[in-house]
């Protein structure tokens, strides 16, 4: 065929939006982005014509045209931010979203979404209720804290806490603390953020109580602890706890604030988990404040906790970063739901996905194993061994990368051994309908089963 009939043999705007084949796609997407997307489709068939002196496949006939505008219809409803399988090994990742919630955080943030809620209303008509009231009371009862306050992230938590109790003072820590998080989250860039001036103490590896009593003076704000949550300092370490820094503190009439990260509210131990500080314990302990996340150890909505004195938290609630910083309601729907399970402390494991995942056994992940190793050679098929193995899963988030979980996974190993291969292999399963994200090391694709609940969906995945 010549150009000019390549070009006739495409159908014009109007006979293509009126076919059979687009009318469903109008009903579907609007006519507005049926007819942006037709004329968009078009214009490229007419360039690969002027290029190549040919129809593109996709459009040689109407009905290919027209599947192939409903193609990209749907592609431009495609959510960038979706579900995937988690098979990483790592539990609350911070890259993945962190603690999957619980079902009755899905279900009071779908009511919260539905229609008006409580947020700042007192149904007993006492008075404007405060956002935070419902949470606060949670957190008190949990924790034995006076009050509480909740922000947006623990990252929020410290600035607001150090803006409103040390802005223009000094703040005093252990050089051993000066932690960096991950992105642009370092404590001493929070210190300068937030108007302190930091008070190094000590060293890197030892910091001793007179350290932090040498350096209080008249522009001392507050001492100021912070969990070193994802490094650990090994060999000839020295640092002054909490309960140690405490009588101190008193003694000058200072407060002690302290940054858990994690925040356990509930004793890991107990679990069989490593340990991880508890709010309670350090209020109990006599720290004026506690900071620590929604999304990590407590299995909820990423949020920023902070409980402790109610004269301190009532600086905090009153200071105006906590207009900026505050939670809206899916977050506190969210939150609240969480929080109540923790008063049901004997069905935690079942209701609480993250500690129901960071508990169960490498006995119960590698029947899972098993069940599943058909299903994973079938879908990556002879090219690959896949052997059930045993790996360790990493709690994540800020927990102490050395604290291992003992776990089980599927691995699959290029029969040609060629790395390209196995890369190929993982790009196309992180491109399947709900990606599969596994880790790549020694020369295998491991899929650490631990997260992985859904196993129907996890099969029907491969299928679809
Ligand atoms: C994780 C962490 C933070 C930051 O918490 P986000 O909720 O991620 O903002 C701050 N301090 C410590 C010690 C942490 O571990």
């Amino acid at each position: 065929m010549d150009t000019p009939t390549l070009y006739a043999a495409l159908p014009g705007m109007d006979r293509l939006l009126s076919s059979a084949e687009c009318a469903p796609l109008a009903k579907r997407h609007g006519r507005h982005a049926l007819a942006q997307c037709a004329r968009a489709q078009l214009d490229a068939a007419r360039a690969h014509i002027a290029a190549h002196a040919a129809l593109p496949d996709w459009a040689s006939s109407q009905a290919r045209l027209a599947a192939h505008i409903a193609s990209k219809l749907e592609a431009r409803q495609q959510m960038a931010l979706r579900p995937v399988f988690n098979l990483t090994g790592t539990v609350l990742h911070t890259n993945l979203g962190r603690a999957i919630q619980a079902e009755a955080a899905v279900e009071a943030v779908s009511a919260a979404m539905r229609g008006a809620v409580t947020l700042e209303y007192d149904l007993d008509g006492a008075g404007r209720g405060h956002r935070d009231t419902a949470v606060s009371e949670l957190i008190r009862e949990l924790t034995g804290a006076e009050a509480a306050c909740v922000v947006n992230n623990n990252a929020a938590a410290v600035l607001i806490t150090l803006s409103a109790l040390g802005a223009g003072r000094e703040v005093i820590v252990s050089r051993g603390e000066l932690v960096e998080i991950g992105g642009a989250f370092r404590m001493p860039d929070v210190m300068r953020q937030a108007g302190c001036i930091l008070a190094e103490v000590g060293a890197t590896n030892r910091t001793h109580l007179k350290d932090y009593a040498a350096a209080i003076g008249a522009q001392t704000a507050l001492l100021m602890k912070v969990h070193t949550s994802n490094y650990a300092i090994e060999g000839f370490t020295k640092s002054v706890s909490e309960a140690e820094l405490v009588p101190l503190a008193r003694e000058h009439g200072l407060p002690v604030v302290t940054d858990l990260g994690a925040g356990a509210l509930i004793d890991l131990a107990a679990y069989g988990l490593p340990a991880e500080p508890m709010p309670q314990a350090m209020l109990a302990a006599g720290v004026d404040i506690v900071t620590f996340s929604g999304d990590k150890l407590l299995g909820g909505p990423q949020a920023g906790i902070i409980a402790g004195s109610k004269a301190l938290i009532d600086r905090i609630q009153a200071h105006p970063l906590k207009r900026a910083l505050r939670c809206d309601k899916l977050t506190l729907a969210a939150l609240e739901a969480t929080l109540r399970l923790y008063l049901q402390p004997d069905l935690l494991r079942d209701k609480l996905p993250t500690l129901r995942l960071l508990t169960r056994t490498p006995r119960a992940i590698r029947e899972a194993a098993q069940r599943l190793l058909p299903v994973v050679q079938a879908a990556a098929g002879a090219g690959f061994e896949v052997k059930v193995e045993d790996c360790a899963s990493q709690i994540g988030s800020g927990s102490l990368p050395v604290d291992r979980l003992p776990s089980v996974a599927l691995t699959l190993t290029p029969r040609d051994g060629k790395g390209g291969t196995l890369l190929a292999l993982s790009n196309t399963w992180r491109a399947l309908p709900h990606p599969v994200i596994g880790r790549i090391s020694d020369g295998r694709l491991w899929l650490d089963l631990r997260c992985l609940e859904d196993e129907a969906a996890f099969s029907a995945n491969f299928s679809s």
